[in-house]
């Protein structure tokens, strides 16, 4: 699981997000969504611990990581833009994480095959980077992020520079690895039909502060208040 109490961030006099309490079961989908700037990057960032919270308190399974480093975490975050080893083919990037965690070869092996086929990439697994399309380099970045099997895997906009249909397949697809690996996700979006179509809790932001959570149906038809309705498109 992963609990967020009263988390508050503030950059000199600016305060990106506060009063951010939210406790996620293990295994579930969960998607916070929002405006440009209502804080959904920074509470990612500070989940993954690329960012430290002014105050407030965090913890992932029953540990609390206020303290803990990044790479302590085993949290995997995909942002929208990442780089893939170019020198690697598609395969090794998968296996990346793994090998550097010292799973054996046969695991890793089944892993690699099972995320490719996962994301369509079975047949690129010899590839370079610079021989895949964006959308398809962004399914390696998943794969990457995901064969190692991350207690939460954390995604900030990752299809946001794909193209209606591939995001559209692409978002189909980690919908359905999601549901394979059962692994707790938060998804930052601002795009409401993601949030509607992807997850069973969604948290909606407005100025830093937490509008609304639950799930997108109950949200949908009971807005708390005239943002989310506006946000999620249906207006009092
Ligand atoms: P977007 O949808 O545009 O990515 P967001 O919801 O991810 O927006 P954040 O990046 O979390 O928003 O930013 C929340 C607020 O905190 C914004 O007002 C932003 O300007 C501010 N902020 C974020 N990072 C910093 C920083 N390093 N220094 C100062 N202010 C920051
Ligand atoms: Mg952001």
């Amino acid at each position: 699981k992963v609990r967020l109490e009263d988390i508050k961030r503030r950059f000199n006099n600016v305060i990106a997000v506060e009063d951010i309490t939210f406790d996620i079961p293990d295994g579930e989908f969960w998607v916070l969504v929002g405006p440009s700037g209502c804080g959904k990057s920074t509470i990612l960032r500070t989940i993954a611990g690329l960012e430290t919270a002014t105050s407030g308190n965090l913890y992932i399974g029953d540990r609390l990581v206020n303290n803990i480093p990044a790479r302590a975490r085993d949290v995997a975050m995909v942002f929208q833009n990442y780089a893939l080893y170019p020198h690697m083919t598609v395969a090794e990037n998968i296996a990346f994480g793994l090998k550097m965690r010292k799973f054996d070869p046969k695991t890793i092996q089944e892993r690699v095959v099972n995320v490719a086929r996962s994301l369509s990439l079975d047949h690129l697994l010899d590839r370079k980077p610079k021989q895949l399309s964006g959308g398809q380099q962004q399914r390696v970045a998943l794969g990457r992020a995901i064969a190692r099997k991350p207690q939460v895997f954390l995604l900030d906009e990752p299809l946001s520079n794909l193209d209606a249909q591939l995001r559209d397949d692409t978002r189909a697809e980690l919908k359905q690895l999601h549901q394979q690996l059962g692994i707790t996700t938060i998804y930052v979006t601002h795009d409401q039909v993601e949030a509607m179509t992807l997850a069973d809790k969604i948290v909606v932001l407005n100025g830093g502060r937490i509008q609304q959570i639950g799930e997108p149906q109950a949200i949908y038809a009971l807005p708390a208040n005239q943002m989310v309705a506006t946000f999620l498109g249906n207006p009092p």
